[in-house]
């Protein structure tokens, strides 16, 4: 089972991979965690993901889908299946998946869309914001990181729809409830 998990800053796609990771025993993948390792590391790739991510600005789909190829061929526990988290973000990024995954052999099997209403994303946010200790969880740079993902990012929903794969669910409520129609969702489909 290779899954997608789709939603907006703040909507709970971390949080749910974890429950989902455990579940299914699939391998996650964030892109935003991997870049965030790569600013720790000072590695060429950090430095130029660190100008992007604290604006809140997307970095360019070729940087995003060769670090992912590099990671799928090097690590062979992506086999029993991945979940995907923060990727894809752009409709070049989702034929690029499709691409990696039809070359290995593999199919999408579902794109979970965690969908939340916008007060309580940046509601979230900022209460991760005092925790987490990240450059793009402060107010301006949220609002930024949302007009992103409405002019770059929900356009994959269409996308997804269109070839059936797209699985809406409501993510407001307890992270055990969301979590529940999440396993009826995937339980319901042929993946
Ligand atoms: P996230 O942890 O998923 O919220 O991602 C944090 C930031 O990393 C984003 O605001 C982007 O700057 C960058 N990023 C993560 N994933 C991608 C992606 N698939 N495409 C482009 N930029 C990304």
């Amino acid at each position: 089972m290779n899954i997608v998990i789709f939603g907006a800053p703040g909507s709970g796609k971390g949080t749910q991979s974890e429950k989902l990771i455990e579940k299914y025993g699939l391998y996650h993948i964030s892109t935003g965690d991997l870049l965030r390792k790569e600013i720790k590391a000072g590695s060429e790739l950090g430095k130029i993901a660190d100008g992007y991510i604290s604006k809140g600005q997307l970095l360019p789909d070729s940087l995003i889908i060769d670090m992912l190829a590099k990671l799928l061929d090097t690590t062979p526990e992506t086999r029993q299946g991945v979940i995907f988290d923060g990727f894809p973000r752009t409709i070049p990024q989702a034929e690029a998946l499709e691409a990696l995954l039809r070359d290995r052999g593999l199919e999408l099997s579902a794109v979970v869309g965690l969908e939340v209403d916008e007060p309580e994303l940046i509601d979230r946010l900022l209460k991760r914001g005092q925790v987490s200790g990240r450059s793009d969880d402060n107010l301006e740079t949220i609002k930024k990181r949302l007009d992103v993902y409405h002019s770059q990012t929900t356009p994959l929903k269409e996308f997804y729809i269109a070839n059936g794969k797209y699985k809406a669910i409501h993510g407001m409520g307890s992270v055990d409830s969301i979590f529940e129609s999440i396993t009826r969702a995937l339980d319901g489909c042929a993946c």
